[in-house]
């Protein structure tokens, strides 16, 4: 199905963009993985895509914080694969702290990861869906581009940014064969969530069980994590040719949460 194209997908050394990256390598696309990590495992999880799906892979270890590094990665892409024809935007941080604490430093880090990263790519890599009049930008949004949470100043903020982002330039890309769109999971189960569960637990003297439902999953209706494979075949439909009227969507995969 995406046979001869080329993903980009920031943040994909872990977690929800690991996952992206197989489900589109298993749908024959050529990909560039980037984030951060240790440098073997890194090098591990590129050599398994390109061994299980037959399809190249190569890493970029540019930091989204700087936007010389990000189009250096376009460039990259397009100069290897000789296109950037699905874009995933999906790098990301937390900090969690009431306003009146929230360190300076960490509001303008998460803006540059969660938000202004997303503007540098889709800036350079436009202009080449635009002239092969097709392409796939998926933003990775969150529930919280839906609703908030207290203390998440900065998340929720750069979150509600990269919803107004994606329908701004779905508007402009509509009449180019580019379809942008933003996809806003609840709670997800990545390495990142599972390794906070035992401290939580001990922290609050409840069991790994009770940290899963009632502090993770407290908002999420179904009281189930949203799988990263459920998120990962959602980007895949995305870029299928049933997906092509889908743009400037801003798609809950959140168990009910934004319901309520
Ligand atoms: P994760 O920590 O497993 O993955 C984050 C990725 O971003 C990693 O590859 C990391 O190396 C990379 N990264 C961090 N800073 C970077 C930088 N400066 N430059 C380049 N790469 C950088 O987390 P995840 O849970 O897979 O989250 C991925 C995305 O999904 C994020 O945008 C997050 O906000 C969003 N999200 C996650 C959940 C969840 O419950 N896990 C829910 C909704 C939205």
């Amino acid at each position: 199905m995406l046979d001869g194209k080329t993903a980009v997908i920031t943040g994909s050394t872990s977690g929800i963009g690991l996952g992206y990256a197989r489900a589109m390598a298993e749908k024959g696309a050529n990909i560039v993985i980037n984030g951060f990590g240790d440098k073997d495992a890194i090098e591990k999880e590129r050599a398994a895509i390109e061994s299980e799906f037959k399809v190249k892979c190569v890493y970029s270890a540019a930091d989204m914080t700087k936007p010389d590094e990000i189009t250096g990665m376009i460039k990259m892409a397009e100069d290897t694969f000789g296109a950037v024809d699905i874009l995933v935007n999906n790098a990301g941080i937390q900090y969690v702290s009431p306003i009146e604490d929230f360190p300076d430093a960490k509001w303008d880090q998460i803006l540059a990861i969660n938000l202004s990263s997303a503007f540098h790519t889709i800036k350079a890599a436009v202009p080449g869906m635009k002239s092969r009049k097709w392409g796939r930008i998926i933003n990775t949004a969150s529930a919280h581009a839906l609703v908030a949470s207290p203390d998440k100043a900065a998340y929720v903020a750069a979150k509600h940014g990269i919803a107004g982002l994606t329908k701004v330039v779905a508007l402009e890309t509509a009449q180019h064969g580019v379809t942008v769109n933003a996809l806003c999971p609840g709670y997800v189960w990545t390495p990142l969530v599972e390794a906070q569960i035992p401290d939580t637990a001990k922290a609050r003297g409840i069991t790994e069980e009770e940290v899963k439902r009632d502090v993770l999953l407290a908002a999420q209706p179904t009281k189930e994590f949203v799988t990263v494979e459920q998120v990962a075949a959602y980007a895949v439909f995305l870029c299928s040719d049933a997906a092509s009227s889908i743009t400037g969507a801003i798609l809950p995969i959140d168990g009910g949460w934004t319901a309520e």
